[in-house]
């Protein structure tokens, strides 16, 4: 494992641990969740996309393995991670945002909007309890609750994002070629600090011919990648 890997493992381990039915439902979008702009497995931070495709090159078998990697979509319907049987087929290297899913219900929420009250600015805490709302989930239980004070401190204060921002900048998502093509093709400087895996995929794993021709069409109509 590498030394980034045990770090967003260790970031990973703040989040208290949740059981869920297991009906897959928040790793697909209704029609209606895909016209209201929503996607599934987003934001995916580029240091999270690196630790996935790790897991992936090494666990998958080489068919599943060609076809996750080639997969390009920018925001499908169904996360490409989601089984058969509604399970999710990366779970030990699931991204941030599929761990805090359903994580926090309205009490909780309450609950840690009062005892953050008048400790934290009132803005940053407004905040959280409108995106925590957000992702309620019925079918969710917390199964480490002695976690959940520490939890909802750390998002009201950013303090996961700013720790995945800061692993990501240790991340080159493909080789110096391929970053200057990125450059010449966007404008940009730097690599999206977050996008969604068919995003960063388009870069890292199609030919190279394909980004001299087709990436630059693609990154016009992409709704996802971070301002950069
Ligand atoms: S990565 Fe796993 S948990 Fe997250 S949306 Fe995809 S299938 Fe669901």
């Amino acid at each position: 494992m590498s030394d980034l890997s045990r770090q967003l493992d260790a970031l990973y381990a703040k989040v208290p641990a949740t059981r869920c039915a297991g009906s897959g439902d928040c790793c697909a979008l209704t029609n209606e969740e895909f016209d209201n702009d929503y996607a599934t497995m987003f934001p995916l931070y580029r240091v999270e996309y690196a630790n996935i495709v790790a897991y992936v090159e090494r666990y998958f078998p080489p068919e599943r393995r060609r076809e996750l990697l080639k997969f390009t979509e920018e925001r499908p319907r169904r996360c490409p991670f989601l089984g058969a049987d509604h399970g999710c087929t990366i779970y030990p290297v699931r991204p941030l945002i599929c761990r805090t899913y359903g994580g926090m219900n309205a009490v909780s929420i309450a609950r840690e909007v009062v005892r953050n009250q008048g400790v934290l600015p009132n803005g940053e805490i407004r905040a959280f309890a409108r995106r925590e709302a957000g992702m309620v989930c019925p079918r969710v239980a917390v199964t480490e609750p002695e976690k959940v004070a520490e939890h909802a401190r750390m998002l009201i204060e950013g303090i996961y994002e700013r720790e995945l921002q800061r692993l990501s900048m240790e991340v080159e998502v493909a080789d110096v070629e391929r970053k200057g093509l990125f450059r010449q093709l966007t404008g940009k400087k730097n690599w999206p600090v977050y996008w969604s895996w068919g995003g960063f995929n388009a870069l890292r794993f199609s030919s190279l011919e394909w980004v001299r021709q087709h990436f630059s069409a693609y990154w016009k109509k992409a709704e996802l990648p971070d301002a950069g």
